[in-house]
């Protein structure tokens, strides 16, 4: 086992990685920028090092910093948390190259699933559903209508090396492909500095359904059930739940074996989260994610395992602790994300914590990087904390959901607390009866000024 973990990332969950290095009697270290020096996860680490100023790419994704990082506190692995450079298969190669490792899957399976029209392929080929679309990457306008008319309208336009909801654009009919088509190009260039683009078949009213698996790098793999994220607002989850309350015992051990033994086949490593959308009973994969996942916790919550201990004792090459029989869903849990932002608009609220208490008591876990006084930078995501709540069904976690809710304090910035408690206050949300778009319509509604 590792003596002493470098987190290369910030906020909440180098915390999360932190808490799970200390009960494992690893040494933490935490990095961070200028901007970060008085930041909970630099509080709470057993050493820190600056590697830079405020920008991130002069700072939390910097190689060289990071590596140089390793070597003056004899750090031997790093843990990527989630973003930054957690799927950048460069950064993977760099650190192998080092002789550190990795917490997290080999640069080539990155590689394979970061760029979308590869990793549709190879999943396919392992026997997972995919979105009926175009084969490959679609070079021009002229190849785009022919798909268009092959698949049917309406088609959604996205980018190979798309991610974080960008790049994508719908085409309803033939005479929006035109506009579509060049706009996800250009946005595509601007944005991954590619401008591939390739084609699916645009889902009307699905729910986003994803499952989380692990691999032990040595071809055994199982998987831990789903998770429902459909509350999304311009395709970024704010709202997430475990197990799916549409998906049934049989559709998760069908759709969750499928997903295990392709990550099986290819002697995947650690924690992964294969993406799908679901619509009248069909799961179609969109993309896997090499890496931890904001939502993991109530994975944890419904399984009562620990994926980050999971991660680390993997990448050190221990044996995964839990088979897929002993995988035995426990109840329900819901995370809602607290952003820094100001409703109606979300516009990013950075500033200074006057006030911070967090919820407690039974089913209650809070993840966040906040205490009384803190100043949260403008440079980075606005995400500053998860609540998440367990219950022995979704009506319990729901009415505790809202219990914690009603505890929780945050004063000085303005934050999405409130749509949490006004989401609770709708009947779609307890029965469960939404897809990806129904928080868009909802928000329109909710917040038109009267
Ligand atoms: P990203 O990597 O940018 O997050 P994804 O491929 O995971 O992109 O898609 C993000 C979201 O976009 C999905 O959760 C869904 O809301 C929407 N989306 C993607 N593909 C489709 C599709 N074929 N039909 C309808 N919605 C889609």
């Amino acid at each position: 086992m590792f003596d002493k973990i470098l987190i290369a990332n910030r906020g909440e969950i180098a915390l999360r990685v932190i808490r799970a290095c200390r009960e494992m009697g690893i040494k933490s270290v935490a990095v961070h920028s200028t901007a970060d020096s008085d930041a909970m996860h630099v509080r709470m680490a057993d050493e820190t090092i600056c590697i830079g100023p405020p920008p991130s790419t002069d700072s939390y994704l910097l190689i060289p910093a990071i590596i140089s990082a390793c070597e003056v506190t004899g750090a031997q692995a790093i843990h990527p948390g989630y973003g930054f450079l957690s799927e950048n298969a460069k950064f993977v190669q760099i650190v192998e190259d080092h002789g550190l490792t990795f917490i997290g899957p080999t640069a080539e399976h990155i590689r394979v699933m970061g760029d979308k029209i590869t990793a549709k392929d190879t999943m396919k080929a392992l026997g997972v559903p995919c979105v009926p679309g175009s084969e490959g990457g679609v070079p021009d306008l002229e190849t785009a209508r022919m798909v268009g008319a092959e698949i049917g309208y309406p088609v959604i336009i996205k980018a190979t090396a798309g991610g974080g909801g960008r790049g994508m654009k719908v085409a309803r009919n033939e005479t929006e492909m035109e506009r579509a088509f060049l706009t996800a190009r250009s946005e595509a260039k601007a944005a991954f500095g590619n401008d591939e683009v390739y084609i699916e078949k645009y889902l009307t009213t699905p729910r986003h359904i994803e499952i989380q698996v692990f691999g032990d790098g040595k071809g055994g793999a199982v998987h831990l059930g789903e998770r429902d994220c459909s509350l999304q607002r311009r395709h970024q989850k704010v709202f997430e739940e475990a197990p799916g309350p549409c998906i049934t015992e049989e559709e998760r051990a069908r759709i969750g074996k499928v997903c295990s033994d392709a990550v099986a086949k290819i002697d995947y490593a650690g924690a992964g989260t294969v993406e799908f959308l679901y619509e009248n009973g069909e799961f179609y994969f969109i993309e896997m994610n090499t890496r931890l996942q904001v939502e993991h916790p109530v994975t944890e919550g419904i399984f009562g395992v620990d994926l980050v201990r999971e991660q680390i004792r993997v990448a050190a090459g221990l044996p995964m602790s839990f088979r897929q029989e002993d995988l035995v869903i426990n109840g329900h849990a819901i995370e809602v994300r607290i952003n820094a932002e100001k409703l109606p608009n979300f516009s990013p609220s950075p500033g200074r914590i006057t006030q911070y208490h967090a919820p407690g008591g039974l089913g209650v876990r809070i993840d966040s990087a906040l205490y009384d006084g803190y100043r949260i930078p403008p440079y980075y995501d606005s995400l500053i904390g998860k609540l998440i709540v367990h219950g022995r069904d979704r009506t319990e976690a729901l009415a505790r959901l809202n219990r914690a809710l009603g505890e929780l304090i945050v004063d000085g910035v303005d934050t999405t607390i409130p749509l949490f408690h006004a989401l609770l206050q709708e009947p779609d949300i307890h029965s469960g009866d939404y897809n990806i778009h129904w928080l868009e319509h909802w928000l329109e509604q909710a917040l038109k000024p009267s």
